[in-house]
């Protein structure tokens, strides 16, 4: 579902789907890893990460992890869920919100996401509430913010844990503050195909104040190694269940240029969000495709954007029609109680009408910062005679 060279018909593509954008400071910081000697993770390069973490996203603490998912398992082991808890989360997901809670025995319980964002609706998961229930896991869907106002006060309310997966999300805002500052656990993922990337990585944010120090040791194999080397302990041993989630210096020393340049490529992406939301109206105005919907009172990042296609539209076909024009476009999310795995780890918690049509209805378009105004008309024009 990723990037893809040629189409099904062997067209050669002329807008790939997707491209990781170098910031031209990455060898740099590789080399001064390099040359400090010290590769393995929490050292220099990732005290950096975190540091502008913190700063950009107003957490009360950062963690890198070695992926996204990684920053969900840790998040999941710190929850405290077990054996047949159960967690509320939507269908409409990338496997690792699941597979993180159902890891440590706990069940995912899916159930539907909102018409206009295709986020977590709060009343579904309001109804889906039992006696086992334990936690919620959101999802900012395209890097727009799910309800995390209303969620938390939900979460709170029955006394839950709240998981933001924030994997897409870097750089959003809600009600003016920044994706990763509100849920008391934010996972983003530095992936290939996120915003902001260094090949594999994620990071944990944590702003519940009592879960920092435990979450810093699960995230070093369970060891106090962090406060033994602060100075805060004597003896560096093994205290907790945890494993290893940390990246090395050279990934970190990646990331850290990437982070550092965050704030353009995500400015870059929000334009060319923008140039396919103002050409795509007409489509949408003559009821050909729906755009996506942001609520005013939040920021996207522009990390995808994706059309739904009317019932009646054939998409694989619609698919192939773009990639012969050159325009690689790519679907999205098999809703996860429709999964091998995910029914049988996990169970549907309510009515999932709104996961199951627009999961087979939506098209996401090319995205990428450095994507030349040229590209972003032909993807429009391409879309608009493909159906
Ligand atoms: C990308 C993504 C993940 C997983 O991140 P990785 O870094 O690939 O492990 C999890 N959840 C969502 C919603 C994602 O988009």
């Amino acid at each position: 579902m990723s990037d893809s060279r040629a189409s099904a018909s062997g067209t050669a593509i002329q807008v790939p789907f997707n491209r990781p954008t170098l910031t031209g400071d990455e060898f740099g910081y590789m080399q001064q890893a390099v040359e400090q000697a010290r590769l393995s993770g929490n050292g220099e390069f990732t005290r950096r990460c975190t540091d502008w973490l913190e700063a950009a996203t107003g957490c009360r603490a950062a963690l890198l992890t070695h992926s996204g998912t990684g920053a969900l398992e840790l998040a999941a082991l710190l929850s405290g869920v077990g054996l047949g808890d159960e967690v509320i989360m939507p269908s409409f997901t990338f496997v690792s919100t699941a597979s993180a809670f159902a890891l440590r025995g706990a069940v995912p319980v899916f159930v539907d996401v909102r018409e206009d964002t295709l986020n977590l609706d709060v009343e579904r998961v309001r109804e889906a509430i039992g006696p086992r229930t334990r936690a919620i896991a959101t999802v900012d869907y395209g890097g727009v913010s799910s309800d995390v106002a209303e969620l938390t006060d939900l979460a709170d309310e029955h006394g839950l844990m709240l998981v933001e997966d924030a994997a897409q999300a870097l750089g959003a805002t809600y009600r003016g503050a920044p994706v990763g500052s509100m849920a008391p656990l934010a996972a983003l993922s530095f992936h290939d195909t996120k915003n902001v990337t260094c090949g594999e990585g994620g990071a944990l944010l944590v702003n519940d104040e009592e879960l920092i120090e435990r979450a810093e040791i699960l995230q070093e194999k369970g060891t106090n190694r962090q406060q033994f080397f602060r100075g805060q302990v004597d003896k560096y041993t093994w205290v907790d269940l945890g494993s290893s989630f940390v990246p090395s210096e050279l990934s970190a020393a990646f990331l850290l240029a990437q982070l550092e340049a965050s704030a353009a490529v995500n400015a870059q992406r929000r334009d060319i969000w923008r140039r396919y939301h103002e050409g795509l109206a007409d489509a949408e105005a003559r009821g050909t495709l729906r755009r996506p919907v942001v609520p005013p009172d939040r920021e996207p990042n522009g990390h995808l954007y994706y059309i739904l296609l009317p019932p009646d539209v054939d998409r694989g076909a619609f698919i192939e029609r773009a990639g012969a024009q050159g325009v690689a476009c790519v679907f999205h999310y098999v809703p996860l109680d429709q999964s091998p795995a995910g029914s049988r780890y996990g169970r549907v918690g309510g009515p999932l009408h709104v996961t199951h049509d627009v999961a087979d209805r939506l098209v996401r378009l090319p995205l990428w910062a450095g994507m030349e105004d040229a590209q972003v008309d032909q993807v429009i024009d391409v879309v608009g005679r493909a159906l």
